[in-house]
């Protein structure tokens, strides 16, 4: 596209905002007045809209529905002191939004629909984002195939919309995660790098399972040897070991390259943590432990930020974590949430102001 960005607005009659308190929502649960949506059809995106938040009309034979070409972002809008709005990060989930999107034969969606679109809505929206600390806007961006045709073949024509919920805080108690060896998530050369909805519909299983085992989600193996650590639910996953952190590496492409866990890598090197990007497997995990040098386990997601593991369990071997002790994981929190808060100076520019 190179003529400039030409959005539609149509504002909704009245506000659904009066009827609501934005503290202790749940996530994703509520919705603004409105949203954005785009068309692609004939290799180009047309139509692009910002209207009343509304349903969707589909036809039954919806390609996405039956061959699963959907992606998806998850964004967190905040408030600054002064009550401006801004976005964390959002160039690096528009960049990995395209990277799901090319994985799964799906057109990329423009830099100036992504970004711009977003931020007009926002700008509409603003009075959604709960000024509350641990709330925030959360921004959801998602595309999916639209041919009304049962012919197993990539889709010609899409639809792309921005949908905001205002959220409270999520995860917010500690939890008790076991390592899974029976499902797979991701494997070599598959789509587990992508933000594909059917990577999340083909985890259900396993997390309901450890569910009825006293469990609030699954670590992930290799598929494989059920060996090698991957990431937990929807979030990226450290460990602090002998005072070193460690995290997964990702160029096998078998884990969701998280933005947090980018950010928090960064924030640990600054702290002057020694952090390690590489193949960690439950065996030296467990070995840690066994001579007391496992200090945390902790999570990384957009939804969470920063997500205290209080219990680890490994076949019949449970490793308990005191949460008052889970000092780094604390600080790589509140070094994050200084930046959001404007406490301290956004020099990565990773404030991307409304
Ligand atoms: C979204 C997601 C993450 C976290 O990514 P962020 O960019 O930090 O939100 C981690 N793992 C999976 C599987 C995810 O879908």
């Amino acid at each position: 596209m190179t003529a400039a960005l030409d959005i539609n607005v149509t504002k909704a009659e009245q506000s659904k905002l009066s009827n609501l308190n934005l503290e202790n929502l749940p996530f994703g649960k509520f919705f603004t007045d409105h949203m954005l949506e785009a068309d692609y059809e004939d290799g180009e995106w047309k139509s692009i809209e910002i209207k009343p938040y509304q349903p969707l009309l589909l036809d039954p034979s919806l390609s996405a529905l039956h061959y699963g070409q959907s992606i998806f972002e998850g964004i967190k809008a905040y408030k600054d002191e002064n009550g401006n709005p801004f976005i964390f990060r959002p160039y690096d989930n528009f960049k990995r939004f395209n990277t799901s999107a090319a994985r799964m034969n799906m057109p990329e969606v423009p830099e100036e629909i992504f970004m711009e679109g977003m931020r007009k809505l926002i700008a509409l929206d603003s009075k959604w984002i709960p000024a509350i600390k641990d709330h925030s806007l959360y921004i959801r961006p998602f595309m999916f195939a639209t041919d009304p045709m049962l012919g197993v073949k990539p889709s010609g024509t899409y639809k792309f919309l921005i949908i905001l919920s205002p959220s409270g805080p999520y995860y917010a108690t500690p939890m008790k995660i076991a390592v899974e060896e029976t499902y797979t998530r991701a494997a070599p050369g598959g789509v587990g790098f992508s933000k594909n909805a059917g990577n999340y519909g083909g985890s259900m299983l396993a997390a309901t399972v450890a569910k009825e085992h006293g469990y609030d989600q699954v670590l992930w193996t290799d598929a494989f040897e059920h060996k090698w650590l991957q990431e937990v639910g929807m979030m990226n996953v450290f460990f602090k070991i002998d005072d070193i952190i460690i995290t997964p590496s990702l160029e096998e492409g078998t884990i969701l390259a998280g933005v947090t866990r980018s950010s928090a890598i960064t924030g640990l090197e600054e702290m002057g943590f020694k952090v390690e990007e590489r193949k960690i497997s439950i065996d030296e995990l467990v070995e840690a432990h066994k001579a007391g040098k496992l200090q945390e386990v902790f999570g990384t997601g957009t939804a969470a930020t920063i997500a205290y593991i209080k219990e680890l369990k490994y076949k019949d071997y449970i490793m308990e974590f005191d949460i008052a002790a889970l000092k780094t994981a604390t600080a790589i929190k509140n070094w994050l949430a200084a930046i959001r808060e404007g406490k301290t100076a956004d020099k990565y520019g990773w404030i991307y102001k409304i």
